[in-house]
């Protein structure tokens, strides 16, 4: 994989955004690869490129949540609403937000399983 490191456009970052969370098997929103490109990319370059203070167009917090949680939402919402996210600074966050969100849930839940097996070191 030589080209892992290469910068990619906005329309394929989005594209394959959108294919991650089309995906219903796929278990994390983004790989930890993605989230640092996302992280980086998109809050420095899209959070000045499309700043939406006004929450011009923005979809329901929501369905924003719903998104970021993995939680059914219907194909076309989704499309339309990604297509939004993806244009404005907002959104962007709040997903992020949400995302780590949801990480947290799922990270204390994993812990607690862990603590379970590991109960001989204390
Ligand atoms: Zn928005």
């Amino acid at each position: 994989m030589k080209n892992k490191k290469k910068h990619l456009s906005d329309d394929e970052i989005y594209e394959s955004a959108l294919e991650k969370l089309m995906d219903e098997n796929d278990d994390v929103l983004f790989t930890k690869e993605e989230e640092e490109l996302f992280r980086e990319y998109y809050l420095r370059s899209l959070v000045k490129r499309y700043p939406n203070p006004q929450r011009i167009g923005c979809p329901d917090a929501d369905i924003v949540r719903d998104i970021a949680f993995r939680r059914k939402v219907d194909p076309a919402t989704l499309r339309k609403v990604t297509s939004h996210i993806w244009k404005c600074a907002e959104c962007i966050l709040d997903m992020l937000g949400y995302a780590e969100e949801y990480k947290k849930t799922r990270k204390t839940r994993n812990k607690k399983t862990k603590r379970a097996d590991c109960n001989e070191e204390t």
